[in-house]
């Protein structure tokens, strides 16, 4: 199986995490280390691995950073077959006094839209509410993403510390971002809360993010897979923040065998030190070189992608391979 040339989609990719280094030193104007921007394989947890955002989001401070990010974010994805990107970031990480929260959005999607002339990569714009926000905060951002919903803008999600802040203090943005008719996707269960995984299906999120804590539930995985609920795993990064720590507490195939729609997909590019090829690799050689599984996760992204389109079109693309 040639995975290099596979027509591929991504539905779980910061784009703060994805800058290129050369981005990030155009940015800056200084050269930076590898080890500033990536986890090494000693990685401890999660707020590690948080650390490694700081560099990158200072080059998203105005819209030239945030366009030419973008932008450089689709040139380097499109050299491996991707199709179909759905990139996230927290509008409000970038706003400030002299930077509305529209006109962040609105310099991604410009660069966004750019890159799809120029590379032909189709995208969505997931816009992040952030856990340590408070509640208004998030009301804003998402009153403002509205404005953008169809046209650049694909869904919602919910970032952060999930121990902390768990979903259910968020109720009352995602009643509002179903009122207003935005779908979403929530970090959930990344590192353990089971709790916030429930939370996730009662208040009718279409995908949940890493999901790990959802095998320790075997009647809420009947009821994800019931629902149709996307389940977007990053195997790389899922190990980089010791969500788990070997393959065999890794619960992809148990997901899969249960009927749960799960997608692969990168988290952060930069960060992780990944690919989408690099991340497609790793679960063929460690499932058994098992090619209908991949064709499977591949045709599970297209059929959860917000963009309804994606399903139809990659059909087509499969077809190709
Ligand atoms: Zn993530």
């Amino acid at each position: 199986m040639n995975i290099e040339q596979l027509p591929k989609i991504d539905l779980h990719c910061h784009l703060d995490g994805s800058l290129t280094k050369a981005v990030i030193e155009r940015r800056l104007g200084r050269p930076v280390s590898e080890d500033m921007l990536t986890v090494s394989e000693e990685c401890r947890s999660l707020t590690e691995y948080l650390e490694k955002f700081d560099l990158p989001l200072k080059c998203l401070q105005d819209a030239e950073g945030l366009e030419e990010g973008a932008y450089t974010f689709v040139q380097e994805i499109a050299k491996e077959n991707m199709k179909y990107i759905e990139v996230r970031f927290a509008p409000m990480l970038s706003a400030h006094e002299h930077l509305s929260c529209g006109e962040v959005i609105e310099a991604v999607r410009k660069g966004m839209e750019r890159a799809k002339e120029d590379f032909k990569v189709r995208y969505g714009i997931i816009v992040c509410a952030m856990r340590n926000h408070t509640v208004e905060q998030n009301m804003e951002m998402l009153a403002c993403a509205k404005q953008y919903l169809g046209k650049g803008v694909c869904a919602l999600d919910l970032a952060g510390d999930e121990s902390a802040f768990p979903t259910k203090n968020f109720r009352k943005l995602f009643w509002e971002a179903k009122r207003i008719g935005m779908p979403f996707t929530i970090h959930s269960g990344e590192t353990g809360n089971l709790e916030n995984v429930r939370e996730a299906l009662e208040l009718g999120a279409r995908r949940i993010g890493h999901g790990i804590a959802l095998k320790q539930d075997p009647e809420l995985m009947k009821a994800y897979a019931e629902a149709g609920i996307g389940v977007e795993m990053c195997p790389t990064s899922n190990f980089q923040t010791k969500a788990v720590r070997t393959w065999e507490e890794y619960p992809l195939r148990q997901f899969v065998d249960a009927g749960i729609k799960v997608s692969i997909n990168t988290d952060n590019r930069t960060v992780s030190s990944t690919t989408m090829t690099k991340e497609l690799i790793k679960i063929y050689e460690q499932y058994g070189r098992d090619e209908e599984l991949i064709l499977a996760l591949l045709c599970n992204a297209a059929e959860t992608a917000f963009d309804p389109e994606i399903k139809e079109l990659f059909k087509r693309e499969k077809k190709e391979v």
